[in-house]
Formats: structure tokens, C-alpha cells, sequence
């Protein structure tokens, strides 16, 4: 078993579906972090079978749009001097923006390159959201 220190401040982004960790530690820019971070891949959990866990050693604002459209099941735990003080599950963003490109090429925001992409979700069950601007529609 594999062991990492308990962190007595910072928080736990646990139960991320295994095989997405890496992709959460990168898009929230923790490659870049001036503190411990410890990524966890394909650990044991009696829910879920086997989960990637991420511990950050510093109380960051953690972007739950972002968290929530890789990592909707993941639950977030802010520990302050050694206790989990909230607990959070960010679950699918209900909109999101200037995070999903349009695969359309004829949409607006492809072909302008400006503005920022709005995508809705309309399917929670699918992960499926739909451009705003032109209706195409992306599993996430
Ligand atoms: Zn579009």
C-alpha cells in the first residue's frame, strides 16, 4: 500500500474516476503549484472499485466548473488543521464557458476566433451539452 501524509491543511479531491486524475491535476494547473501536490492513480476503494486522488497541501480556490465537467462524481474536502471542514461534489456545470470548443466549423465561435464558447447542458444522464450559438451538441 501505498502511503502519502496526511495533510493537515489543503484538500482532497477524492473518488475521481480512475484514469482522469492526471487530466484534473493538469487542467487546473497543478503541474505549476509551489506546493506539495500528490497525484494517486488507481487506488483501491471499496465504492467504487479503483479511484484516482489528488492531495494539495494548500488551500486553493479549485475551479469546480472545470472539476465538475472531468470529475462530476468527485467530492472535494477542505481540511483545516487536520479536519474535513466542507465537503463538496461539484457535479456537472449547468453552463459552461470558454471551456468546450465547438466542433461545428460553421459556428460563430470557431470561425471568428473570438468571443468565448457557451456551451448548456441538456442531457445530465448523456453528459451532453449543446453551443448556444449554433446547437451543436458534446459528450463530455
Ligand atoms: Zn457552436
Amino acid at each position: 500500500m501505498l502511503r502519502v501524509d496526511r495533510i493537515n491543511n489543503g484538500i482532497v479531491l477524492d473518488h475521481i474516476q480512475p484514469g482522469q486524475g492526471l487530466k484534473v491535476f493538469e487542467r487546473l494547473g497543478l503541474r505549476r503549484a509551489g506546493y506539495s501536490v500528490a497525484l494517486l492513480m488507481n487506488v483501491t476503494s471499496s465504492k467504487m472499485g479503483h479511484k484516482d486522488i489528488i492531495k494539495i497541501s494548500d488551500t486553493l480556490d479549485i475551479d469546480l466548473t472545470m472539476l465538475g465537467l472531468l470529475a462530476p462524481d468527485a467530492t472535494v474536502d477542505y481540511i483545516e488543521n487536520g479536519v474535513v471542514t466542507r465537503k463538496v461534489t461539484p457535479g456537472l456545470p449547468e453552463q459552461v464557458i470558454g471551456l468546450i470548443e465547438c466542433k461545428n466549423p460553421r459556428c460563430i465561435t470557431t470561425m471568428e476566433r473570438q468571443g468565448k464558447s457557451l456551451f448548456v447542458l441538456v442531457d445530465r444522464e448523456a453528459k451532453e451539452y449543446e453551443c448556444a450559438y449554433c446547437g451543436e451538441r458534446v459528450r463530455v
